[in-house]
Formats: C-alpha cells, sequence, structure tokens
C-alpha cells in the first residue's frame, strides 16, 4: 500500500468529473488515465474506439482554464492533458513501428 501511495503521489485524477463540463467536450477523467490504462491493456484494443476518441478530443483542449476552477484537488489539468495526449501519441508510433517491421 505503501508503494502505491509513493507512486500515487498527490497529482492523480479521481474521476469525479466535477470539473465537467468542458467547452471542448473532453472526457477528462478519461484523458486522465491514459498512463494507468496504457500499463493494464494491450495497446492493439487502445489505438481505436472510445478510449483513442477520448485521447484525440483532449488534443482539441483550449487550455481556457474552466475545468481547473473545479476540480476539489487543484489539478494541473491543461498541463495533464498535454503530457497524457503525448503519452498516448507515443506508445501508438512506438506500436506502428513495431508491426510495420
Ligand atoms: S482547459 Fe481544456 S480541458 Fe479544461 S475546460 Fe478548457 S478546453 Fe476543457
Ligand atoms: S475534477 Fe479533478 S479529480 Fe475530478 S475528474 Fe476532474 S480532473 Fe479528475
Amino acid at each position: 500500500m505503501q508503494r502505491l501511495r509513493d507512486e500515487l503521489g498527490t497529482k492523480f485524477c479521481r474521476r469525479c468529473d466535477y470539473c465537467q463540463p468542458c467547452p471542448q467536450e473532453i472526457p477528462i477523467a478519461t484523458v486522465m488515465v491514459v498512463n494507468t490504462v496504457l500499463k493494464r491493456m494491450p495497446l492493439e484494443r487502445l489505438l481505436t474506439g472510445m478510449f483513442a476518441d477520448a485521447v484525440g478530443k483532449g488534443a482539441n483542449c483550449t487550455e481556457c482554464g474552466d475545468c481547473e476552477e473545479r476540480c476539489p484537488y487543484h489539478l494541473p489539468i491543461r498541463e495533464m492533458i498535454v503530457e497524457q495526449v503525448q503519452r498516448f501519441r507515443a506508445a501508438k508510433r512506438q506500436y506502428e513501428k513495431w508491426t510495420s517491421s
């Protein structure tokens, strides 16, 4: 338990959705778990469908900051969304490299 607590720290999404609504209709709580989902699910299942759509929407963030004002955990949502989208794209590039060789 302590190891998990140390790994998580305090900068993680609790999926409460208090940050909604996002004017860009970004499913913030879904985008926020990219790192966790990438560790637990086969990548080929994530590259299309609901999860890929959510990440695609994440790339439309205009950084208006509305969500951050509403997050009770004061998460730097804008910064975290950029990180998660980049993480997903890097994993996708890696997967495409593996499967093309
Ligand atoms: S900062 Fe991005 S994610 Fe947050 S409400 Fe604005 S557009 Fe949506
Ligand atoms: S309000 Fe904060 S903790 Fe809750 S879902 Fe949104 S980003 Fe995650």
